[in-house]
Formats: C-alpha cells, structure tokens, sequence
C-alpha cells in the first residue's frame, strides 16, 4: 500500500514507495480502516488534552459529535450543568450558533476525524431556556429554522435526545418541524428514544411517525432493550424495523456491545424534576415526596425508572469531585453500606453534594438482545462513550471496537464493515472506512494473533492489546494532529465514489 498527500494511492503489496516516504512494515499484520465512531460524545472533549486519546487508542479516526439531542452549542446558560455528566467539562468558549462551533472545529486539525450531528436540547435552549413547557409556534420555527442553519453550516443530521430535559418536553409538531428540515436537506434525523424499557417499540413508532409523515432518514441510537422484564424483547424489535424498512421508512440503528449504559444521574428521576434536581433533593419538604417517586414504574408517557426496574445494586455512581472520590465507580447500595444509610437518602446526599454533575452506570441491558442488535444488517457501531480524563468510565470509552470487532457475533469483514464502510455510506462521508485508491489514509496496523479489547468494569481505562499503529490521512497518531472536519457529500453516497 502506498500513502501519499493523505491518500492511498496504490493498494498492492510492493507497489514502489515515493522517494523519501515513510516505510511501515506491515508484515504479519494486517491494515485496516480506521473505525468510525457512529455515536461519541466527544463534543466538548475535542478541546481538552488528551480528550480524544480513548479514541485514538482502540484506531478510531472518525468520531460522529453531537448524539442524544446534548451538545456544546449554541451557547446559552444552564446548558453546560444540564450536560457536563454526559460531554465532560466544557471549554471556556462562546458560539452564538452551531456553525460557529463547526468553524472552530474546522480551523485547526484534531487527532481525529470529526463529523457533527446538530443537536436539540441546544437549540430548544437557546429558544426558551430550560422551561418545562411546549414550545410556541414561534419558538418551534425558531429551533427549526437553527437547526436548518446547521446543516446548511456542515451538520450530518439532527439529534434528539427525548429521554432527556428539555429534550423530552418536545411536542410532535417541535419533533415534525425538525423531521422536516433534517429531511429537506437529506439528512439523518438521530434519535436517543423516549424509552427503550417498558416503551421500546411505541418509542421506536414515535420516530417511525415523524419519519413516514416527512420522508425523513431515521438512525436508532444506541439500540437495546432495558428493563429485566424485558429481557427476550429484541428479536422481536429487530422483526419490527424489518416491517417498516419493508414499508419505506430508511432505518438504522448504531450498538454498543455492552450490558450496561451510562448517562447522567438526573436520568434516575422523573423529567419534571431533572431541570432543579439538587434544589428539589436539598429542600426537606420536597426530597421525600421525590424519593418516594423511584420506587414505581412511571405513567406510560414518562422516562423509564430505572431505579425501580434494577435497583441500587445495579447502579454505579461517577465523575465525583474530589472531596468525595472515595465513592468513584461503587455501587449505590455498597455507597449507601459504607455510610449506613438507606440507598435513596444515599443517592439524594450524592447528588446534592456534586452539586447533580454525577454519572452513572445502570447495568439495564439484556446482552442477547445486544448481540440480536448488532447482527441486525443494518446496524452500525457506535461507542457511546461519556469522556472523561480522570475518574471511573464506561468501559465501552475504551473498548467498544475491539469488542465488537472480536465478540463472534459476526464475521471479521462483516463486523468490520459496521464501524468502518457502513458508517461513511450513512453519514454522507465519501471515500472513507475503505481502504481503496483515492480514499483518505485513514488507517490501523493491527497484530491480529494479539488484538484483544482489554477494558472492563474493574479496569475502564485500557486501550487494546495488538494495536501497533493508527494513522489519520496519512499522519501517525502521536507525531501530529490531522484530523479534519467533514461534510457530509451532498449528493446520495453512490455519487462521488470512484476507485481505482
Ligand atoms: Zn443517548
């Protein structure tokens, strides 16, 4: 294979090199693509050193910004507190709008690749704060008219993060009007859904609605099936998104091959109180009657409890300030034991002394049904990973690729494909995830008798064994940074492609 200017010019083994070229010996390995990451949260980590390291360590080049309706822009107040859990601390910038955040993405090169889907709960934030209330008419052409801008500034698609304040106070004429513009401009319209427990299938219909009504291209995030009584449900799911893909509807799906999720700590109580969550918990005469909430399922309408359905066992605590890092990554209940309290006052003292900037990790997921998701032929691979430079994770920050590349699920070019061919053809990204002539030299030398994802629970933060080199069009990680931001082609993908 030869590299030139960022671009594989010649795929052959022996294919004479340029004069003064780099030489990789690549013998007994085997080059890949790098991988895409369909769904990061790598927002605000773009812009803190060593953000993207987790990335670069298990051979992504490509991270897809912006997922679950949460961002960093259009700036506004409350935004960072509402989702620092989720996106990490935010730089000290100001972006009147989200093309002025690409902008800056764009101006100088990162360690890796980064496409942006233009979030929600911005936009509807810098409409109308965080008021827990429809929007107006006018406010809804407000949300529709940024998220328009955003496109037309670079954005891949839209994403809604409906399990989310204010994202989930969302009317379907709000959801219609951004389903329309995503759809306008033939881009995706990205959805965390309201519920993937008890509601997964109405939740998936929600979207499916929007989508058959503005013709609108549909990608489930992070599907799955939560909830211990709904173990079993995912064969089921797959048979249904087989149903309306038959009837038109273009939809996919992106997985993280993990039994547990991770999220913000406000997504534990119920949406009318996740906006003044430490004011309601320090408050005596409003914490009981809160606490008293998690212990029964909500109204068919709200956010899944995942509190009653997996218990404080099951869920672990993180991103504590330092004062408190003796209780990173336990458990609620071995948290609770430690203080000898009951496991709510426990939760509730937590949250209120990180002042609510606490993430969890609920063990929810029915594995089967994971791997069920992930053999579907039209799911994608996507990390999900909540960033974090210190503290405990998410094993799936560091692993989700080689542990789906390895988890027998799939065939090794099959698999491959899904974080790699598969994920450029979705977003729009021309000649990327193939290793072609005329494709950028996005690119991983990979030990494939060693390679071997080595993150867990106990031990979150380890990249891969069996990685021995990642390159970004054509530049090895660690010598500098190439990664560029990209727009998505602006015709159907079968347009530009032209290898040699
Ligand atoms: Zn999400």
């Amino acid at each position: 294979m030869v590299v030139e200017a960022g671009l594989i010019t010649a795929v052959e083994a022996g294919a004479p090199a340029p004069v003064g070229a780099e030489v990789v010996d690549a013998s007994g390995r085997a080059m890949l693509p790098g991988f895409i990451d369909a769904h990061s949260h790598d927002d605000a980590a773009l812009f803190r050193p060593g953000g993207l390291d987790p990335k670069t360590g298990q051979g992504v080049t490509t991270t897809v910004l912006g997922n679950c309706g949460l961002g960093v822009a259009p700036s506004s107040p409350g935004l960072a507190e509402s989702a620092t859990p989720v996106l990490g601390p935010f730089p000290d910038r100001h972006w009147p709008t989200f093309g002025d955040y690409l902008a800056e993405i764009a101006a100088e090169a990162r360690a890796v690749n980064t496409v942006a889907l233009v979030p929600h709960a911005p936009l509807r934030a810098a409409a109308l704060g965080f008021e827990r209330r429809p929007a107006t008419a006018a406010e809804v052409d407000a949300i529709a008219g940024t998220a328009a801008s955003a496109l037309d500034a670079g954005a891949a698609g839209i994403s809604l993060g409906l399990m989310y304040a204010p994202g989930d106070e969302a009317t379907r004429d709000e959801l219609l009007a951004l389903a329309t513009a995503a759809a306008r401009h033939d881009r995706l319209l990205v959805a965390h859904i309201r519920n993937e427990a008890d509601h997964l299938r109405a939740s998936i219909d929600e979207m499916a609605d929007l989508a058959r009504a503005t013709g609108a291209r549909l990608h489930i995030s992070h599907l799955k099936v939560t909830g211990p009584a709904n173990a079993g449900g995912m064969p089921a799911i797959i048979d249904h998104l087989d149903a309306l893909r038959d009837e038109g509807i273009d939809v996919t799906a992106d997985v993280y091959p993990y039994d547990a999720g991770s999220t913000t700590v406000a997504s534990l109580f119920p949406p009318d109180a996740q906006g003044a969550l430490v004011a309601l918990l320090s408050d005596p005469t409003t914490r009981r009657p809160l606490l008293a909430r998690l212990d029964h399922p909500w109204p068919a309408t709200a956010l899944e409890n995942q509190w009653a359905a997996v218990g404080p066992g099951r869920i672990l605590l993180a991103g504590f300030p330092a004062t408190m890092a003796e209780y990173e990554g336990l458990s609620v209940a071995a948290i609770a034991a430690s203080r000898a309290q009951d496991p709510l006052d426990a939760l509730a003292d937590l949250v209120v002394g990180a002042a609510g900037q606490l993430t969890v990790v609920v063990f929810h997921t029915d594995p089967d049904g994971v791997r069920q998701a992930l053999a579907w032929p039209h799911t994608l691979v996507g990390s999900d990973g909540l960033p974090r430079e210190a503290g405990f994770v998410h094993p799936r920050l560091y692993g989700t690729f080689p542990r789906a590349l390895t988890l027998g699920v799939l065939p090794f070019d099959a698999a491959l494909a899904r974080m790699t061919s598969a994920t450029a053809d979705r977003f729009g990204l021309a000649r990327r995830g193939r290793i072609e002539v005329g494709a950028a030299a996005d690119l991983q030398l990979v030990d494939l008798g060693a390679y071997a994802d080595r993150a867990t629970y106990d031990d979150p933060r380890r990249s891969p064994a069996g990685l021995a080199g990642v390159w970004v069009g054509g530049v090895r990680v660690g010598a500098a940074s190439a990664g560029q931001f990209l727009r998505p082609a602006p015709a159907a993908p079968a347009g530009p492609n032209k290898s040699g």
